[in-house]
C-alpha cells in the first residue's frame, strides 16, 4: 500500500443484541492489546445493529478503546415522517465515524438503487460520517466477465454530485455478491482487478491525488486464513468482513493478516 491507511470493519450485520455487542468489543480489544496492534497502521471498525451502537459508544468512549464505530444504513433523509429510519445526525450524535451504503443485502432486499445510494452517500456528508460505498457484481454478470464495467458503474452513479475532497475521503467496497457469506472467496486477482479498475475510474474522473487517497476494501468471505494474499495486492486497503468479524479471535487475526 501507499500512505493510505488500512480500514478493517467488521459488518455485524442483524446479529448480536447490545450486551452481546459489548462482550464483543471487549473481546476484540483485548486479543488486539495482547497482539500489540498497530492501530494508527491498521484502523479497526465495528458497525453494529442500530440497537448496539450506543452501548457501543459508551464502552469505546469509557475505555478509551482505539476501536472506531459506525452504523449498516443511513437515511437519504435528515429527519421527519419516515418511519424506521435513522438519520445521519443521530449516528454522528452518536459517535460513528463510518456507515455503509449500498450494501447488496439492501440492494438486494430493499431495493435500494443506485440514484438512493447517491443520496445516502450524500447524507452520510451531510453530517460529518464517512460513506463506505459498497459495490460489486452478481454472479451472472462475473460469468458474462461484465465484473468491471458493471461495479465502475455503481461506482459512477454513487459518486454524482460529490466533490474531489468527499471521494478522497470515501471509503468503496468491492464485494462481489456471489462471495458474500457464501464462503467463495475471490481470488487475490480477482480482487486486484477490479479494486484498480475502480481507483482507475476515480483518477479519470477525478485526479491522480484523489485516486491515491481513496481507500479501496475487498469484502467477501475474508477470513484469517485468507486475508494475508488479498491484503498483498496493491490496490487493496482493507477488508470489509462479515461473518468472520462476529468472532473476535478471527476478526483479530485479520486485523493482523500478514
Ligand atoms: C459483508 O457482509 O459485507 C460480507 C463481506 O460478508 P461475509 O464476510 O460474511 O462474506
Amino acid at each position: 500500500q501507499t500512505g493510505r491507511r488500512v480500514l478493517m470493519a467488521g459488518n455485524w450485520k442483524m446479529n448480536l443484541d447490545h450486551r452481546e455487542a459489548v462482550h464483543l468489543v471487549q473481546k476484540l480489544t483485548w486479543i488486539l492489546q495482547d497482539k500489540k496492534h498497530d492501530y494508527e497502521r491498521v484502523e479497526v471498525a465495528v458497525l453494529p445493529a442500530f440497537t448496539s451502537i450506543r452501548s457501543v459508544q459508551t464502552l469505546i468512549d469509557g475505555d478509551k478503546l482505539h476501536l472506531v464505530h459506525g452504523a449498516q444504513d443511513i437515511s437519504q433523509y435528515d429527519k421527519g415522517a419516515y418511519t424506521g429510519d435513522v438519520s445521519g445526525e443521530m449516528l454522528s450524535k452518536l459517535g460513528c465515524r463510518y456507515v455503509l451504503a449500498g450494501h447488496s443485502e439492501r440492494r438486494q432486499y430493499h431495493n435500494e438503487d443506485d440514484q438512493l445510494v447517491n443520496a445516502k452517500v450524500q447524507a452520510a456528508f451531510r453530517h460529518g460520517l464517512v460513506p463506505i460505498l459498497c459495490v460489486g457484481e452478481g454472479l451472472e454478470v462475473r460469468r458474462e466477465g461484465r465484473q468491471v464495467e458493471h461495479t465502475v458503474g455503481q461506482v459512477q452513479a454513487a459518486l454524482d454530485g460529490l466533490k474531489a475532497e468527499q471521494v478522497a475521503d470515501i471509503v468503496i467496497a468491492y464485494e462481489p455478491v456471489w462471495a458474500i457469506g457464501t464462503g467463495e472467496v475471490a481470488t487475490p486477482d480477482d480482487a486486484q482487478e477490479v479494486c484498480a479498475a475502480i481507483r482507475q475510474a476515480v483518477a479519470e474522473r477525478y485526479d491522480a491525488n484523489v485516486a491515491d487517497a481513496v481507500r479501496v476494501l475487498y469484502g467477501g468471505s475474508v477470513k484469517a486464513a485468507n486475508s494475508a494474499g488479498i491484503m498483498a495486492q496493491p490496490d487493496v486497503d482493507g477488508c470489509l468482513v462479515g461473518g468472520a468479524s462476529l468472532d473476535p479471535e478471527e476478526f483479530a487475526g485479520i486485523c493482523r493478516y500478514h
